[in-house]
């Protein structure tokens, strides 16, 4: 709520009519942040919400022309402080969320009550104390209803940060892929307080800040600029958003900022990231509307313990604000306005994509567990074709081969290439200190074996045969990160002297678009639409807005 008495009389002169917010309101607005709704512009498009950072002490922004403060949000009391361009946020009196870590058991179609009951009952049987819960959101718009929730049945709650070794244990006694749900127990609670000038403005929970002048973006100071997998903060930057900025409480306590941007906004900042923007105009639609498709498909599915709805690392989609836009991309976007991609028996495909296949797709199950995912399988990528499955016995072949791959001939001609086959060489001694720092005790290594290849011939597991012991990892990140970063696990090895070497294909996880690919389909002709029909089998676009 707006403790009015604490403003100052500058701002009471410019903002005359401020009404305290009930608390019940106040909550609700808060409680939104942490829900998996998905509200619309005036204009017809989904609002995201994406952090922008997270773990501050304070937070200062500012606007061209001011700021505007909204304790509730859109369609709250706005108060504009006077001069007020600038402004620093701090909580005070913040207590940490309580989040608890559940190992993901089983996950389930929202509709099969059925199926629920059973996998709770057997989950019981064991000595378990299942739960299920639900993920993903609803919306309809454009005379389609939209439903992407599913149940995930979860057994045996953690504190917070100790579900990945929990569910890692489990996974090996059960069989299943070791996943964690975050339960929100209890949100953080405290007071944000904004300063600009002689004006503090203080309210519980949440603030948000919008530029006075629709046409101007908002700043945020000192942005982590390294968003990456890696807890190293290797700078800063002042980063521009279009839309509203909120602050809010972190899950410590700390503070987290974040954009509320309209769709269209947040895919012209993405999309370039994605995608060369110099691709040709029809590899630039498939690669929007497999954004769009991707984005909409990720809401209520993750971050379910913090006040937006996307994160903004890689892990996430790469996002850092304004500015980031080209024209080419941001055209694709408008031209494919609220286009997405429905599977034929209803429903957003999960539409995944990656630099290059090399020449082969993957399975969605390959690489990530869980069920087949009838429009996520792996082909050939060719127009002539090619062998079913890359297996041990034809891999070598395959290396060889695949000249007519349709990511072997993208226009971006040198950069495709790079990626489409390659060879590194791994000296033994740091494969040794790689492999040491993880399985102590194998020592020296002495040989790699390739096991669990999928359908384009990318490796699941990895055998490491040490002088002292051996050790099996398992996963297409974790293997290319313990080999130093190797571009895919679609490769075969061989010792070299005082090195291995590593004869590869494809650059990511294969499965679903080749982003190289779309770029040699649009080079040859084919339009956006077949490019996304290659890609993704059982399908067809969907104007939703
Ligand atoms: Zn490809």
């Amino acid at each position: 709520m707006v403790r009015a008495g604490l403003l100052v009389l500058p701002l009471i002169a410019l903002a005359p009519a401020i009404a305290p917010a009930d608390e019940t309101s106040a909550t609700d607005k808060l409680r939104i942040l942490y829900s998996s709704r998905l509200t619309f512009t005036d204009g017809g498009l989904p609002l995201v919400t994406v952090q922008i950072m997270g773990r501050q002490r304070r937070v200062e922004l500012r606007a061209r022309g001011g700021v505007v403060v909204r304790p509730d949000g859109a369609g709250g009391s706005a108060i504009e402080a006077d001069g007020g361009e600038a402004w620093t946020i701090t909580a005070e009196e913040a207590r940490p969320a309580e989040i608890r870590d559940w190992t993901v058991v089983e996950t389930l179609a929202a509709g099969d009550a059925a199926g629920i009951a059973a996998a709770l009952a057997r989950w019981k049987a064991r000595g378990l104390e299942p739960r299920a819960f639900e993920l993903g959101t609803v919306f309809g718009t454009g005379g389609e209803v939209i439903d992407t929730r599913e149940v995930q049945i979860a057994i045996d709650p953690v504190p917070a940060g100790e579900g990945a070794a929990r569910a890692a244990e489990h996974a090996r006694r059960f069989g299943v892929p070791a996943q964690v749900h975050e339960e929100l127990v209890r949100r953080p609670t405290g007071t944000i307080v904004a300063r600009s000038g002689g004006t503090t403005i203080r309210n519980a929970g949440v603030l948000w800040f919008a530029p006075r002048r629709p046409s101007e973006t908002i700043t945020v100071a000192d942005v982590p600029t390294n968003t990456g997998g890696s807890q190293l903060v290797t700078g800063v930057e002042d980063r521009r958003y279009w839309g509203a900025v909120y602050v809010a409480l972190d899950r410590d306590g700390s503070l987290v900022a974040a954009n509320a941007v309209p769709e269209d906004k947040l895919l012209a900042g993405i999309v370039p990231a994605e995608m060369y923007p110099e691709a040709p105009a029809e590899a630039l639609a498939a690669q929007a509307i497999a954004a769009r498709t991707e984005l909409l498909q990720k809401i209520g599915r993750r971050n379910l313990a913090d006040p937006f709805l996307l994160c903004s690392t890689q892990q996430c989609q790469v996002y850092a604000g304004a500015g980031k836009e080209d024209p080419r991309t941001t055209r694709a976007i408008e031209q494919t306005r609220g286009i997405v991609l429905l599977r034929d028996g209803g429903g957003l495909v999960d539409a995944r994509y990656s630099a290059s296949c090399g020449g082969h797709g993957e399975d969605n199950d390959a690489l990530w567990g869980g069920a087949p995912d009838p429009s996520l399988r792996g082909r050939p990528d060719a127009p002539a074709g090619g062998p079913a499955r890359v297996t041990d016995a034809n891999v070598g072949a395959f290396l060889d081969s695949g000249g007519d791959a349709w990511c072997a001939r993208g226009p971006m001609d040198r950069m495709a290439k790079a990626h489409f086959r390659w060879t590194e060489r791994v000296p033994a001694d740091e494969l040794t200190a790689r492999v040491g720092a993880q399985y102590p005790g194998i020592g020296r290594v002495m040989a790699l074996v390739p096991r669990q290849r999928g359908a384009s011939g990318r490796v699941g597991a990895l055998a490491i045969q040490g002088e002292r012991g051996a050790a099996t990892v398992r996963g297409d990140l974790p293997i290319r990160r313990l080999l130093g970063g190797l571009r895919s696990t679609l490769f075969e090895v061989r010792r070299d002297g005082d090195a291995f070497v590593f004869r590869g294909a494809g650059f990511g996880h294969g499965v679903g678009m080749c982003q190289l690919g779309a770029m040699g389909m649009a080079g040859a002709g084919k339009t956006h639409a077949q490019i996304l029909a290659h890609y993704y089998r059982g399908t067809h676009l969907h104007r939703l807005y």
